[in-house]
């Protein structure tokens, strides 16, 4: 067997980007492919039209257009790498309809293992791999049919996974059946966001596209998020109200469904009626009695055999053991042909933002199969207070690169934004005392220069942890006396044309700024919000002489030296 896949892969007929100049046939295409793979995919780039975030009613026909490129079509093959976040029903036809559209370097997570329930859908698994972590299975399945496709499965918790690891991606495409897993997604991504100062507007390079599919029986959807720019997930979580139940007096008094009447016979008569001749005859329901158990086969069918009697006094159909069990146990049967129209719009997503050969999709779709089939394109709206993919705060205060300590920084955020933070428990101990002995306060503000800050529990910055209050204020306590400048690594690239102008005596007092951006909760916050900084290095010049260098050290040794003796005497 692999001695035969060894063959196949010297076997240039099937590669990517063979070239076969003999063939006229071929010259149609970029990819001048004699096995016409790519015949349906090359002309999408092959023509002009508008560019990836322009309306195509707003394309004049030049312009900030899409103009065709041959290098594009490698660019997507060799280049771009996808990350596909679940191998199920959906990730397995993401998987097959992207490496059929060219995309070669992908990636593919999931924690779960074949069952042999997922055969008849997902099609890359067979009855050998039952047992087997799909990621790596889907993989190597994918691997196999397709020819220069380089799939990498991972069969690993999203949670397990560093930054940096995500970081890697151009495109993401979830195909997942679970919302917390979502939010886990795109809050990774929302966290690599920077904004622009000045405009607000996220920084370009900062945001990487999610694609999101979902499916659920017949109904499915697909939405294209960029970070930043469009409604993340967070932005729109109302899109998933709580599970729907049938209000009770429908079930009771006016059923219509076979649903309610097992609705009906669960809810209503179990509890009442019950009985396990088992256990010897213990009653059902809240006096101490059964609870139902959708696992309970027993149970099941006791249910299932008196909604059937209900049905049948209201002249119902539809009531089998199989739908009792899907209705009670909130089991929506999974469609194979929504997965593949929920896929192929994904697919056809990512492929046009890694050429930008047309605008994405603006920016939900929803997809109904069930009498007919419905498609609907929706423009959900940004929450411009979004935790996730907000601006977030911005803090006024400029900060000496060289001077500046954590706790300045934090005692900046809190002062300015007071209301997002809370006021400082000892400011306000401080205002008592101060109205009671305007002296005694103005001492005790200066013993709490260097105090923890109360309202902030929790700093981190490019995903380190660099603070923490509450039981773990102590680990992180003397952080709070370091640089700023170095918990969050904020450096300022040396450039040598800024070198040279250094060494002129007119430009010496130049000043550069350096932005940065941090995330930090409270106790008030769900989530970490975004903080951009803005550290200025007023006398860089003076870091060259390494004496100065030297003597700048030692002060700073002082300082933290002072502040150390200063808190000890403070805590005691
Ligand atoms: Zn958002």
């Amino acid at each position: 067997m692999d001695e035969d896949r060894a063959k196949d892969d010297d076997d240039s007929e099937g590669n990517f980007d063979d070239v076969n100049e003999d063939k006229n046939d071929g010259d149609r295409f970029f990819c001048k492919n004699p096995t016409e793979r790519w015949a349906d995919v090359d002309p999408l780039c092959a023509r002009a039209g508008s560019g990836i975030f322009t309306d195509v009613d707003d394309f004049d026909g030049e312009g900030d257009g899409f103009s065709p490129d041959p290098s594009l079509l490698s660019l997507v093959r060799e280049n771009i790498k996808v990350l596909v976040v679940g191998a199920g029903g959906l990730g397995c036809e993401l998987l097959k309809d992207l490496t059929l559209s060219g995309f070669k370097h992908i990636d593919v997570i999931d924690m779960d293992t074949i069952d042999v329930s997922n055969l008849n859908r997902q099609f890359l698994f067979t009855e050998e791999d039952v047992g087997e972590p799909k990621a790596t299975r889907a993989a190597r399945a994918v691997n196999r049919r397709v020819r220069g496709a380089k799939v990498t499965g991972h069969y690993k918790r999203i949670e397990d996974m560093e930054d940096n690891w995500y970081r890697q991606f151009h495109v993401v495409v979830m195909g997942l059946d679970s919302i917390e897993a979502r939010r886990y997604i795109n809050k990774v991504y929302c966290s690599f966001l920077e904004f622009e100062r000045e405009s607000g507007e996220a920084r370009e390079g900062t945001w990487t596209p999610l694609i999101d599919g979902g499916t659920e029986g017949f109904k499915g959807h697909a939405r294209v998020i960029i970070p930043g720019k469009t409604p993340c997930f967070e932005c729109t979580t109302w899109l998933f109200p709580p599970q729907t139940t049938f209000p009770l007096c429908t079930i009771a008094e006016t059923p219509r469904s076979a649903a309610h009447c097992i609705e009906h016979a669960k809810i209503v008569q179990f509890p009442e009626e019950y009985t396990d001749e088992k256990e010897g005859g213990v009653k059902g329901g809240s006096g101490g009695g059964v609870t139902f158990d959708g696992d309970n086969p027993d149970h099941v069918t006791w249910v299932y055999k008196r909604a059937l009697k209900r049905a049948e006094s209201f002249g119902i159909p539809g009531v089998t053991y199989n739908h009792t069990l899907g209705v009670v146990k909130n089991i929506v049967p999974a469609i194979p042909s929504t997965n593949a129209i929920v896929s192929a719009y994904c697919a056809f997503e990512a492929f046009k933002i890694a050429t930008g050969c047309l605008k994405s999709m603006d920016n939900y779709v929803m997809y109904a199969g069930s009498d007919k089939v419905y498609q609907n394109l929706m423009k959900l709206y940004k929450d411009e207070g979004c935790s996730q993919c907000g601006r977030g705060l911005f803090v006024q205060h400029v900060f000496d690169l060289e001077e500046a300590t954590l706790a300045d920084v934090l005692d900046a955020i809190e002062s300015e934004h007071e209301n997002t933070f809370g006021k400082r428990e000892k400011e306000k101990e401080e205002d008592n005392v101060k109205k009671k002995d305007n002296k005694e306060g103005d001492k005790k503000e200066k013993d709490d220069m260097m105090d923890t800050a109360k309202g902030i529990t929790g700093v981190s910055s490019d995903g380190a942890t660099v603070w923490m209050g509450g039981v773990l204020a102590s680990q992180y306590e003397e952080n709070l006396s370091k640089l700023a400048s170095d918990a969050f690594s904020v450096t300022i690239v040396a450039n040598d044309d800024e070198e040279e102008k250094d060494d002129d005596e007119s430009t010496r007092n130049k000043k550069t700024v350096v932005e940065k951006t941090i995330h930090v909760n409270s106790a008030k916050l769900p989530s970490p919000l975004r903080v951009g900084l803005v550290f200025e290095a007023k006398s860089r010049t003076r870091r060259k002489t390494s004496k100065e260098g030297k003597e700048r050290e030692r002060e700073r040794e002082e300082v933290r030296t002072d502040t150390a003796t200063e808190r000890e005497r403070h805590r005691v």
